[in-house]
Protein backbone atom coordinates (compact mmCIF):
# COMPACT_ATOMS: atom_id res chain seq x y z
CA UNK A 1 0.00 0.00 0.00
CA UNK A 2 2.95 2.24 0.74
CA UNK A 3 5.54 2.66 -1.72
CA UNK A 4 8.77 4.36 -1.63
CA UNK A 5 7.39 7.18 -3.68
CA UNK A 6 4.47 8.17 -1.49
CA UNK A 7 3.46 11.47 -0.75
CA UNK A 8 2.18 12.86 2.47
CA UNK A 9 -0.68 13.67 1.09
CA UNK A 10 -1.56 10.12 -0.43
CA UNK A 11 -0.33 8.35 2.99
CA UNK A 12 -3.14 10.89 5.02
CA UNK A 13 -5.92 9.49 2.73
CA UNK A 14 -4.85 5.85 3.19
CA UNK A 15 -4.67 7.04 7.06
CA UNK A 16 -8.22 8.57 7.21
CA UNK A 17 -9.52 5.69 4.86
CA UNK A 18 -8.62 3.26 7.05
CA UNK A 19 -6.22 1.66 5.12
CA UNK A 20 -3.16 2.00 7.42
CA UNK A 21 -2.88 2.51 10.76
CA UNK A 22 0.04 5.37 11.96
CA UNK A 23 1.50 1.93 13.90
CA UNK A 24 2.13 0.56 10.26
CA UNK A 25 3.35 3.88 8.69
CA UNK A 26 6.18 3.96 11.21
CA UNK A 27 6.85 0.51 10.91
CA UNK A 28 6.93 0.61 6.97
CA UNK A 29 9.17 3.92 7.18
CA UNK A 30 11.85 2.46 10.22
CA UNK A 31 11.80 -0.66 7.90
CA UNK A 32 13.53 1.72 5.06
CA UNK A 33 15.81 3.12 7.34
CA UNK A 34 16.90 -0.21 8.75
CA UNK A 35 17.69 -1.54 5.08
CA UNK A 36 18.82 1.32 3.33
CA UNK A 37 20.37 4.34 5.68
CA UNK A 38 23.93 1.91 5.72
CA UNK A 39 24.29 2.40 2.71
CA UNK A 40 22.95 6.23 2.21
CA UNK A 41 24.14 7.48 5.47
CA UNK A 42 20.82 9.73 5.47
CA UNK A 43 20.11 9.72 8.76
CA UNK A 44 22.29 10.27 11.63
CA UNK A 45 20.13 8.31 14.24
CA UNK A 46 16.70 7.29 13.93
CA UNK A 47 14.44 6.23 17.57
CA UNK A 48 11.94 3.26 16.49
CA UNK A 49 9.79 3.04 19.40
CA UNK A 50 9.44 6.69 20.50
CA UNK A 51 8.07 7.41 16.41
CA UNK A 52 6.15 3.85 17.59
CA UNK A 53 4.84 5.35 20.73
CA UNK A 54 3.92 8.58 19.38
CA UNK A 55 2.18 6.47 16.28
CA UNK A 56 0.29 4.46 19.62
CA UNK A 57 -1.37 8.01 20.18
CA UNK A 58 -1.56 9.87 16.56
CA UNK A 59 -4.62 11.69 15.92
CA UNK A 60 -5.53 11.80 12.45
CA UNK A 61 -7.79 14.19 12.08
CA UNK A 62 -5.29 16.30 12.67
CA UNK A 63 -3.59 18.03 9.98
CA UNK A 64 -0.22 15.99 9.85
CA UNK A 65 -1.77 13.15 12.15
CA UNK A 66 0.62 10.22 12.37
CA UNK A 67 2.63 11.34 9.18
CA UNK A 68 6.81 11.24 10.06
CA UNK A 69 9.11 13.76 9.31
CA UNK A 70 12.79 14.02 9.53
CA UNK A 71 14.44 16.93 10.86
CA UNK A 72 17.73 17.69 9.63
CA UNK A 73 20.54 18.02 12.63
CA UNK A 74 20.67 21.53 12.86
CA UNK A 75 17.38 22.61 14.08
CA UNK A 76 16.78 21.75 17.43
CA UNK A 77 14.45 19.08 19.64
CA UNK A 78 13.75 18.65 23.20
CA UNK A 79 15.55 15.58 24.92
CA UNK A 80 17.42 14.59 21.50
CA UNK A 81 21.30 15.63 20.12
CA UNK A 82 21.22 18.25 17.78
CA UNK A 83 24.65 17.73 16.41
CA UNK A 84 24.97 20.26 13.25
CA UNK A 85 27.40 16.96 12.22
CA UNK A 86 29.96 18.22 13.86
CA UNK A 87 32.34 17.14 16.49
CA UNK A 88 31.41 20.44 18.17
CA UNK A 89 27.87 19.68 19.01
CA UNK A 90 28.51 15.46 19.68
CA UNK A 91 27.15 15.90 22.84
CA UNK A 92 24.84 18.65 22.85
CA UNK A 93 21.03 17.74 23.92
CA UNK A 94 18.87 20.26 23.30
CA UNK A 95 16.84 21.64 26.17
CA UNK A 96 14.17 23.10 24.05
CA UNK A 97 12.32 22.75 20.70
CA UNK A 98 12.77 24.47 17.58
CA UNK A 99 9.30 26.96 16.80
CA UNK A 100 9.62 24.62 13.38
CA UNK A 101 8.87 21.68 15.51
CA UNK A 102 6.60 23.10 18.05
CA UNK A 103 4.42 23.38 14.71
CA UNK A 104 4.90 19.80 13.22
CA UNK A 105 4.31 18.31 16.43
CA UNK A 106 1.11 20.76 16.97
CA UNK A 107 0.08 19.52 13.66
CA UNK A 108 0.36 15.85 14.56
CA UNK A 109 3.46 15.34 12.58
CA UNK A 110 5.97 12.47 14.19
CA UNK A 111 9.64 13.85 14.05
CA UNK A 112 11.27 10.89 12.80
CA UNK A 113 15.35 10.61 12.18
CA UNK A 114 18.06 13.41 12.67
CA UNK A 115 19.43 14.29 8.51
CA UNK A 116 22.54 14.14 7.97
CA UNK A 117 24.18 17.07 6.55
CA UNK A 118 27.36 19.42 5.93
CA UNK A 119 28.82 20.54 9.20
CA UNK A 120 26.97 23.92 10.19
CA UNK A 121 25.31 23.54 7.17
CA UNK A 122 28.00 24.92 5.37
CA UNK A 123 28.62 22.69 1.89
CA UNK A 124 26.79 21.64 -1.36
CA UNK A 125 27.62 18.54 -1.25
CA UNK A 126 27.02 16.73 1.84
CA UNK A 127 30.72 15.39 2.12
CA UNK A 128 31.74 18.04 5.18
CA UNK A 129 29.76 16.09 7.51
CA UNK A 130 31.86 15.08 10.67
CA UNK A 131 29.84 11.24 10.54
CA UNK A 132 30.33 10.31 7.05
CA UNK A 133 29.27 11.54 3.57
CA UNK A 134 25.55 10.62 2.34
CA UNK A 135 25.18 9.28 -0.72
CA UNK A 136 22.90 9.62 -3.78
CA UNK A 137 19.90 7.57 -3.62
CA UNK A 138 20.05 7.44 -7.59
CA UNK A 139 23.54 6.76 -7.70
CA UNK A 140 25.23 6.19 -4.76
CA UNK A 141 29.13 7.16 -6.63
CA UNK A 142 27.85 10.35 -6.21
CA UNK A 143 26.91 12.98 -4.02
CA UNK A 144 23.37 13.97 -2.89
CA UNK A 145 23.98 17.85 -2.90
CA UNK A 146 24.06 19.95 0.01
CA UNK A 147 23.71 21.08 2.93
CA UNK A 148 20.59 19.30 3.68
CA UNK A 149 21.97 16.25 2.11
CA UNK A 150 20.55 13.63 4.96
CA UNK A 151 17.22 15.16 4.29
CA UNK A 152 16.57 14.98 0.58
CA UNK A 153 18.40 11.43 0.07
CA UNK A 154 16.03 10.57 2.74
CA UNK A 155 13.11 11.84 0.89
CA UNK A 156 14.51 10.02 -2.29
CA UNK A 157 14.96 6.67 -0.94
CA UNK A 158 11.71 6.72 0.54
CA UNK A 159 13.31 6.33 4.28
CA UNK A 160 10.51 9.00 5.04
CA UNK A 161 8.03 10.78 3.04
CA UNK A 162 9.22 14.69 3.90
CA UNK A 163 11.78 16.28 5.54
CA UNK A 164 12.86 19.61 7.23
CA UNK A 165 15.78 21.26 5.71
CA UNK A 166 17.75 24.66 6.27
CA UNK A 167 18.68 26.87 2.88
CA UNK A 168 21.46 29.69 3.79
CA UNK A 169 22.33 29.76 -0.13
CA UNK A 170 20.43 26.69 -1.55
CA UNK A 171 20.98 24.21 0.91
CA UNK A 172 17.39 22.70 0.19
CA UNK A 173 17.39 23.25 -3.72
CA UNK A 174 20.47 21.91 -4.69
CA UNK A 175 19.93 18.66 -2.97
CA UNK A 176 16.26 18.75 -3.84
CA UNK A 177 17.38 19.08 -7.60
CA UNK A 178 20.23 16.56 -7.17
CA UNK A 179 18.10 13.96 -5.42
CA UNK A 180 14.86 14.21 -7.76
CA UNK A 181 12.65 15.73 -5.04
CA UNK A 182 10.69 18.77 -4.83
CA UNK A 183 12.50 21.51 -2.26
CA UNK A 184 11.18 24.49 -1.30
CA UNK A 185 12.62 27.63 0.48
CA UNK A 186 10.02 30.19 1.40
CA UNK A 187 10.65 34.14 1.86
CA UNK A 188 13.31 34.80 4.40
CA UNK A 189 10.57 35.32 7.84
CA UNK A 190 7.99 32.85 6.26
CA UNK A 191 9.25 30.18 8.95
CA UNK A 192 10.42 30.99 12.17
CA UNK A 193 14.40 30.74 13.06
CA UNK A 194 14.06 30.05 16.77
CA UNK A 195 15.97 27.02 17.44
CA UNK A 196 17.98 26.33 13.98
CA UNK A 197 21.21 26.84 15.02
CA UNK A 198 22.54 29.92 13.08
CA UNK A 199 24.71 29.84 10.00
CA UNK A 200 24.09 33.12 8.84
CA UNK A 201 21.22 34.95 10.36
CA UNK A 202 20.30 37.29 7.46
CA UNK A 203 20.01 34.44 5.03
CA UNK A 204 19.16 31.54 6.51
CA UNK A 205 15.46 29.96 6.55
CA UNK A 206 14.52 26.75 7.20
CA UNK A 207 12.47 24.75 3.68
CA UNK A 208 11.00 21.51 3.06
CA UNK A 209 12.11 18.32 1.00
CA UNK A 210 9.06 16.75 -0.29
CA UNK A 211 7.67 13.89 -3.16
CA UNK A 212 5.28 16.43 -4.21
CA UNK A 213 4.61 20.48 -4.63
CA UNK A 214 1.26 19.91 -3.08
CA UNK A 215 3.27 17.99 0.02
CA UNK A 216 5.38 21.93 0.13
CA UNK A 217 2.00 23.40 0.30
CA UNK A 218 0.39 21.51 2.80
CA UNK A 219 3.99 21.72 5.18
CA UNK A 220 4.43 25.53 4.18
CA UNK A 221 0.96 26.51 5.49
CA UNK A 222 1.97 24.52 8.86
CA UNK A 223 5.06 26.09 9.40
CA UNK A 224 4.37 29.86 8.49
CA UNK A 225 3.61 32.66 10.59
CA UNK A 226 4.75 35.04 13.12
CA UNK A 227 6.52 33.76 15.92
CA UNK A 228 7.65 36.01 19.07
CA UNK A 229 10.98 33.92 19.76
CA UNK A 230 12.17 35.08 16.61
CA UNK A 231 12.19 39.10 15.43
CA UNK A 232 12.76 38.59 12.14
CA UNK A 233 9.90 36.48 11.23
CA UNK A 234 6.79 37.83 9.22
CA UNK A 235 3.15 39.10 10.91
CA UNK A 236 2.35 38.50 7.02
CA UNK A 237 -0.86 36.72 6.61
CA UNK A 238 -0.65 33.01 6.09
CA UNK A 239 -2.98 31.79 3.02
CA UNK A 240 -3.84 28.44 1.99
CA UNK A 241 -1.30 27.30 0.22
CA UNK A 242 -3.25 24.03 -1.29
CA UNK A 243 -6.73 25.10 -2.15
CA UNK A 244 -5.37 27.15 -5.51
CA UNK A 245 -2.53 25.08 -6.42
CA UNK A 246 -4.25 23.71 -9.20
CA UNK A 247 -5.63 26.93 -11.21
CA UNK A 248 -4.43 27.96 -14.05
CA UNK A 249 -0.99 29.68 -14.84
CA UNK A 250 -2.45 30.75 -18.02
CA UNK A 251 -1.75 34.12 -18.93
CA UNK A 252 1.33 34.42 -16.46
CA UNK A 253 4.62 36.22 -17.40
CA UNK A 254 7.80 34.27 -16.32
CA UNK A 255 11.01 35.77 -16.90
CA UNK A 256 14.14 33.71 -17.92
CA UNK A 257 17.39 35.49 -17.37
CA UNK A 258 19.40 35.44 -19.77
CA UNK A 259 22.88 35.57 -17.33
CA UNK A 260 21.59 32.10 -16.74
CA UNK A 261 21.12 29.76 -19.45
CA UNK A 262 24.59 30.56 -20.83
CA UNK A 263 27.52 27.94 -22.10
CA UNK A 264 28.10 27.72 -18.69
CA UNK A 265 25.41 24.74 -17.82
CA UNK A 266 25.55 21.10 -18.22
CA UNK A 267 24.30 19.59 -21.51
CA UNK A 268 21.13 17.87 -19.06
CA UNK A 269 20.71 21.06 -17.05
CA UNK A 270 19.93 23.03 -20.44
CA UNK A 271 17.27 20.11 -21.60
CA UNK A 272 15.99 20.60 -18.05
CA UNK A 273 15.18 23.80 -18.23
CA UNK A 274 13.94 23.45 -22.32
CA UNK A 275 11.40 21.28 -20.73
CA UNK A 276 10.27 23.29 -18.39
CA UNK A 277 9.96 26.28 -20.79
CA UNK A 278 8.04 24.19 -22.77
CA UNK A 279 6.04 22.98 -20.60
CA UNK A 280 4.87 26.46 -18.89
CA UNK A 281 4.00 27.58 -22.36
CA UNK A 282 1.83 25.04 -23.35
CA UNK A 283 0.33 25.42 -19.99
CA UNK A 284 -0.48 28.79 -21.46
CA UNK A 285 2.49 31.12 -19.90
CA UNK A 286 4.35 33.81 -21.74
CA UNK A 287 8.32 32.85 -21.13
CA UNK A 288 9.97 36.18 -21.69
CA UNK A 289 14.09 36.92 -21.75
CA UNK A 290 14.87 39.33 -18.71
CA UNK A 291 18.50 40.49 -17.40
CA UNK A 292 19.66 40.16 -14.29
CA UNK A 293 23.10 42.28 -14.95
CA UNK A 294 24.31 42.15 -11.59
CA UNK A 295 23.75 37.89 -11.48
CA UNK A 296 27.59 37.22 -11.34
CA UNK A 297 28.23 39.57 -7.86
CA UNK A 298 26.02 37.25 -6.29
CA UNK A 299 28.40 34.40 -5.23
CA UNK A 300 31.43 36.69 -3.95
CA UNK A 301 28.57 38.70 -2.25
CA UNK A 302 27.23 35.54 -0.80
CA UNK A 303 30.72 34.21 0.69
CA UNK A 304 31.44 37.35 1.82
CA UNK A 305 28.49 38.30 3.68
CA UNK A 306 27.89 34.61 5.05
CA UNK A 307 31.71 33.83 6.12
CA UNK A 308 31.61 37.08 7.91
CA UNK A 309 27.89 35.89 9.83
CA UNK A 310 29.27 32.23 10.61
CA UNK A 311 32.43 33.64 11.79
CA UNK A 312 30.39 35.85 14.52
CA UNK A 313 27.73 33.56 14.96
CA UNK A 314 30.26 30.55 15.77
CA UNK A 315 32.10 32.26 17.89
CA UNK A 316 29.60 31.04 20.68
CA UNK A 317 31.74 27.92 20.82
CA UNK A 318 33.81 28.37 23.26
CA UNK A 319 34.18 25.25 24.65
CA UNK A 320 33.58 26.34 27.94
CA UNK A 321 29.50 27.26 27.69
CA UNK A 322 28.68 24.17 26.11
CA UNK A 323 29.60 22.52 23.16
CA UNK A 324 33.07 20.58 22.59
CA UNK A 325 35.59 20.90 25.48
CA UNK A 326 39.49 19.89 24.96
CA UNK A 327 41.16 17.20 27.67
CA UNK A 328 44.17 18.92 26.86
CA UNK A 329 44.53 22.08 29.01
CA UNK A 330 42.81 23.93 31.78
CA UNK A 331 44.04 27.49 30.58
CA UNK A 332 41.16 29.26 29.57
CA UNK A 333 42.72 31.31 26.19
CA UNK A 334 44.13 28.02 25.48
CA UNK A 335 40.89 25.79 25.86
CA UNK A 336 39.13 28.45 23.52
CA UNK A 337 41.56 27.95 20.88
CA UNK A 338 42.17 24.01 21.39
CA UNK A 339 38.68 23.29 21.75
CA UNK A 340 37.87 24.90 18.44
CA UNK A 341 40.84 23.40 16.75
CA UNK A 342 39.24 19.84 17.24
CA UNK A 343 35.59 20.65 17.03
CA UNK A 344 35.46 22.23 14.10
CA UNK A 345 35.60 20.13 10.57
CA UNK A 346 38.26 22.38 7.83
CA UNK A 347 35.10 23.84 5.79
CA UNK A 348 34.09 25.50 8.99
CA UNK A 349 37.53 26.31 10.28
CA UNK A 350 37.91 27.99 6.77
CA UNK A 351 34.79 30.17 6.78
CA UNK A 352 35.58 31.73 10.33
CA UNK A 353 39.05 32.85 9.00
CA UNK A 354 37.29 34.03 6.15
CA UNK A 355 35.13 35.54 8.03
CA UNK A 356 37.05 37.21 10.96
CA UNK A 357 39.03 38.48 7.32
CA UNK A 358 36.48 40.63 5.69
CA UNK A 359 35.31 42.05 9.13
CA UNK A 360 38.72 42.91 10.85
CA UNK A 361 39.54 46.63 10.93
CA UNK A 362 41.75 47.39 7.65
CA UNK A 363 39.95 45.02 5.18
CA UNK A 364 35.86 45.99 6.33
CA UNK A 365 35.09 48.58 3.80
CA UNK A 366 37.00 46.70 0.62
CA UNK A 367 34.76 43.46 1.60
CA UNK A 368 32.40 43.25 3.62
CA UNK A 369 30.88 46.81 2.94
CA UNK A 370 31.42 45.99 -0.60
CA UNK A 371 29.40 42.91 -0.59
CA UNK A 372 26.28 44.28 1.05
CA UNK A 373 26.30 47.10 -1.93
CA UNK A 374 26.55 44.17 -4.11
CA UNK A 375 23.86 42.39 -2.36
CA UNK A 376 21.24 45.25 -2.49
CA UNK A 377 22.08 45.05 -6.28
CA UNK A 378 21.20 41.39 -6.59
CA UNK A 379 17.91 42.61 -4.84
CA UNK A 380 17.44 45.30 -7.17
CA UNK A 381 17.76 43.35 -10.32
CA UNK A 382 14.87 40.95 -8.33
CA UNK A 383 13.12 43.73 -7.74
CA UNK A 384 12.97 45.65 -11.54
CA UNK A 385 11.94 42.43 -13.02
CA UNK A 386 8.62 41.96 -10.80
CA UNK A 387 8.15 45.58 -11.37
CA UNK A 388 9.76 47.27 -14.48
CA UNK A 389 9.68 44.09 -16.80
CA UNK A 390 6.74 42.80 -15.29
CA UNK A 391 6.81 39.53 -14.93
CA UNK A 392 5.43 37.37 -12.12
CA UNK A 393 7.82 34.69 -11.64
CA UNK A 394 11.74 33.39 -12.27
CA UNK A 395 12.51 30.41 -14.02
CA UNK A 396 16.18 29.08 -14.32
CA UNK A 397 18.65 26.51 -13.19
CA UNK A 398 19.41 25.15 -9.51
CA UNK A 399 23.00 24.10 -10.20
CA UNK A 400 25.41 24.29 -13.52
CA UNK A 401 25.86 20.09 -13.33
CA UNK A 402 23.98 17.26 -12.05
CA UNK A 403 25.16 15.41 -9.11
CA UNK A 404 29.13 15.65 -9.04
CA UNK A 405 31.11 12.23 -7.75
CA UNK A 406 31.74 11.37 -4.31
CA UNK A 407 34.99 12.96 -3.57
CA UNK A 408 35.46 14.99 -6.38
CA UNK A 409 39.72 15.90 -5.61
CA UNK A 410 40.07 17.87 -8.59
CA UNK A 411 37.01 20.57 -7.23
CA UNK A 412 39.11 23.22 -5.00
CA UNK A 413 36.82 25.12 -2.89
CA UNK A 414 36.54 28.14 -4.80
CA UNK A 415 34.95 26.03 -7.74
CA UNK A 416 32.79 24.13 -5.11
CA UNK A 417 31.50 27.54 -4.27
CA UNK A 418 31.05 29.02 -7.60
CA UNK A 419 28.07 26.45 -8.57
CA UNK A 420 25.89 27.86 -6.31
CA UNK A 421 25.55 30.53 -9.01
CA UNK A 422 21.61 30.07 -9.15
CA UNK A 423 21.05 29.46 -5.51
CA UNK A 424 22.44 32.19 -3.38
CA UNK A 425 20.68 35.14 -4.83
CA UNK A 426 17.13 34.23 -3.70
CA UNK A 427 18.78 34.38 -0.08
CA UNK A 428 20.55 37.34 -0.68
CA UNK A 429 17.39 39.02 -1.90
CA UNK A 430 15.06 37.07 0.69
CA UNK A 431 13.15 35.88 -2.08
CA UNK A 432 11.26 32.08 -1.93
CA UNK A 433 12.16 29.44 -4.36
CA UNK A 434 11.44 26.16 -5.56
CA UNK A 435 13.27 23.28 -6.96
CA UNK A 436 11.22 21.49 -9.19
CA UNK A 437 12.49 17.79 -10.42
CA UNK A 438 12.44 17.27 -14.27
CA UNK A 439 12.02 14.23 -16.22
CA UNK A 440 15.24 13.04 -17.01
CA UNK A 441 17.32 9.88 -18.13
CA UNK A 442 20.43 9.48 -15.63
CA UNK A 443 21.18 11.65 -12.74
CA UNK A 444 17.93 13.87 -11.28
CA UNK A 445 17.73 17.43 -12.69
CA UNK A 446 15.25 19.81 -11.33
CA UNK A 447 14.58 23.32 -12.73
CA UNK A 448 14.32 26.72 -10.11
CA UNK A 449 11.15 29.18 -10.19
CA UNK A 450 11.67 32.07 -7.96
CA UNK A 451 8.56 34.40 -7.13
CA UNK A 452 8.50 38.09 -5.00
CA UNK A 453 8.77 38.06 -1.38
CA UNK A 454 5.56 36.16 0.05
CA UNK A 455 4.21 34.86 -3.28
CA UNK A 456 4.61 31.38 -2.23
CA UNK A 457 0.90 30.44 -3.41
CA UNK A 458 1.99 31.44 -7.06
CA UNK A 459 5.20 29.81 -6.57
CA UNK A 460 3.55 26.49 -5.90
CA UNK A 461 0.78 26.97 -8.04
CA UNK A 462 3.74 27.37 -11.10
CA UNK A 463 5.77 24.93 -9.44
CA UNK A 464 2.19 21.76 -9.87
CA UNK A 465 1.60 23.04 -13.11
CA UNK A 466 5.60 22.33 -14.20
CA UNK A 467 4.84 18.71 -12.28
CA UNK A 468 1.42 17.81 -13.35
CA UNK A 469 2.73 18.39 -17.23
CA UNK A 470 5.08 15.47 -17.00
CA UNK A 471 3.05 13.17 -15.25
N1 LIG B 1 26.39 25.74 -0.53
C1 LIG B 1 26.16 26.93 0.21
C2 LIG B 1 27.24 27.11 1.25
O1 LIG B 1 28.01 26.22 1.42
C3 LIG B 1 24.79 26.92 0.81
C4 LIG B 1 24.71 26.41 2.18
C5 LIG B 1 23.34 26.47 2.77
O2 LIG B 1 22.36 26.85 2.11
N2 LIG B 1 23.24 26.13 4.03
O3 LIG B 1 27.29 28.12 1.90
Amino acid sequence: MISPGTSLNALQKALRGGEISPLEVIKYYAGRMDELNPQLNALLSYDRETALSAAAKADISLPLGGLPIAIKDNICRKGITTSCASRMLENFCSPYNATAVEKLLAAGAIPFGRANMDEFAMGSSGENSAYGSTRNPADLQHVPGGSSSGSAAAVAAGLIPAALGSDTGGSVRQPASHCGVVGLKPTYGRISRYGLVAFASSLDQIGTLTHSVEDAALLLGILCGHDEKDSTSSQEPVPDFVSGLHDSISNMRIGLPREYTGGGNAKPVSSALEAATKALQDAGAEICEISLPHAEAAVASYYIIACAEASSNLARYDGIRYGHRSRLTHDPDALFSLSRAEGFGEEVKRRIILGTYVLSGGYYDAYYARAQKARALVAQDFAKAFSELGVQLILGPVAPTPAPNLHAVDMTPLQTYLADIYTVPANLAGLPAISVPTPQSGLPVGVQLLAPHFEEARLLRAAATLEQSWK
